[in-house]
């Protein structure tokens, strides 16, 4: 379905409106209203000031640890050109998001979100969490800069994701279990909102991916976009020309978006998003928003949505926690639909493979959700001529999926 012809470029929206295509907007309660105006207004000012930029770019430095490397994956793209067709087979990049601080690239969006709130003058901070990575990262800067913490996080992850739980108070912050709904983060989100309006003067709500209402999906965006602007000048540096192809996985797409969005014009660079196929996309127990779902209205924007015959968010599975999620950014949404991004899907098997073979070979054990992402390169990447350049996000490390994984392959721990 193509609602519109191909735009001059991929890189302008969203309209004023918050809208990319008929994706996107701002579907929230007239209470919350006067509160998203605020911010976008503040938002704006930030990226106007270049004391703003600066400070972002000196504790991107000093600490988070930025830039990340754009690493070879010598051994993984000696493997995959085994597998194909003598003399050919994608050489592999690894942009080193789990090098970061707090182990992914959440603490990027983190941070930007951070240093708005102080420049807003809001002391309290609160944020969703379904893994617990984006409520560790959140509750990590809200420790450095001494503000207060708040994180909602469905009972059932709290229950799931204990080494996280522990680590946010930790840190000093509150952490609330939610018992509405599936208990799981599509209510914690419904909970964060409901929070926001109520603490109208000192809050400021941090979300954790390029969802929600206007202006959030576009600020995540920019806040990530660090990753796809560095890389560009990585593989300039390295190879001396752009990519020809990027991939990466997709929760609520912020990860993706960052790496994607200062690329989305080269238009010969080929883009590719991951989602989770759980047990496979028939078996109706996956997390794939594009692949198996249908445009509605989710936490303030319209996009596409895992949903029951009657419109009902249905619930989402994935062996990752961290793409666990009924939805997907409404950028994503409008990108399928214009055909620039190519949204593929791996299973929780194809992950397992990938996340075994990437440790074996590199030496880096990648978080589940990556792995997603690094399960299609080993299916794109034999069938690509020799001189291609292919990067994948490995956007977190895999020290918090051990004892699950270790739970699957039958090891106690
Ligand atoms: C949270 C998370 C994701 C999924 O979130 P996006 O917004 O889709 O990027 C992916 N990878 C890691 C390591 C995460 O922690």
């Amino acid at each position: 379905m193509t609602l519109n012809p191909a735009p001059n470029s991929f890189r302008t929206g969203p309209d004023e409106r918050g809208r990319f295509g008929i994706f996107g907007g701002r579907f929230v309660a007239e209470t919350l209203m006067p509160l998203i105006l605020d911010l976008e207004k503040a938002y704006a000012d930030a990226k106007a000031d270049p004391s703003f930029k600066a400070d972002m770019e000196s504790y991107g430095t000093h600490y988070i640890g930025r830039p990340s490397p754009l690493y070879f994956a010598e051994r993984l793209t000696e493997h995959l050109r085994a597998q194909g067709p003598a003399g050919q087979g994608a050489k592999i990049f690894f942009k080193r998001e789990e090098l970061n601080h707090t182990g992914s690239h959440k603490v990027n969006n983190v941070l930007g979100q951070i240093l708005l709130a102080r420049r807003m003058g809001k002391p309290r901070i609160i944020a969703e969490t379904g893994a617990g990575q984006h409520g560790v990262a959140t509750a990590t800067l809200c420790a450095r800069f001494g503000l207060k913490c708040v994180v909602y996080m469905g009972a059932v992850d709290v229950e799931r994701q204990a080494p996280n739980v522990f680590r946010m108070k930790m840190l000093g912050a509150e952490v609330i279990p939610v018992q509405s709904g599936t208990r799981t983060l599509k209510d914690a989100m419904n909970e964060a909102l409901r929070d926001w309006v109520t603490n109208v003067s000192d809050t400021f709500y941090c979300i954790g991916t390029v969802a929600g209402p206007h202006p959030y999906p576009a600020m995540v965006r920019d806040f990530q976009s660090v990753i796809g602007i560095e890389t560009k000048q990585q593989m300039l540096e390295m190879e001396g020309r752009l990519p020809d192809s990027l991939i990466a996985c997709i929760g609520g797409g912020s990860n993706a978006m960052g790496l994607f969005h200062p690329f989305l014009d080269d238009r010969d660079v080929e883009i590719y998003g991951v989602e989770a196929a759980g047990h496979g996309v028939q078996s109706g127990l996956h997390a794939a928003s594009l692949t198996g779902g249908r445009p509605g209205v989710l936490h303030g924007n319209r996009t596409y949505l895992l949903m029951n015959e009657d419109g009902q968010i249905a619930d989402a599975h994935s062996i990752s926690a961290g793409l666990d999620y009924p939805g997907i950014g409404p950028e994503h949404a409008w990108l399928h639909e214009m055909g620039r991004v190519t949204y593929l899907s791996a299973t929780d098997a194809e992950t397992l493979e990938a996340f075994k073979l990437c440790s074996m070979l590199e030496g880096i054990i990648p978080a589940l959700e990556p792995a997603h992402a690094l399960s299609k390169v080993m299916e794109l990447a034999p069938t690509k001529p020799a001189d291609h350049l292919m990067v994948l996000n490995l956007s977190g490390r895999g020290d918090k999926d051990i004892p699950q994984v270790a739970q699957i392959f039958g090891q106690t721990l």
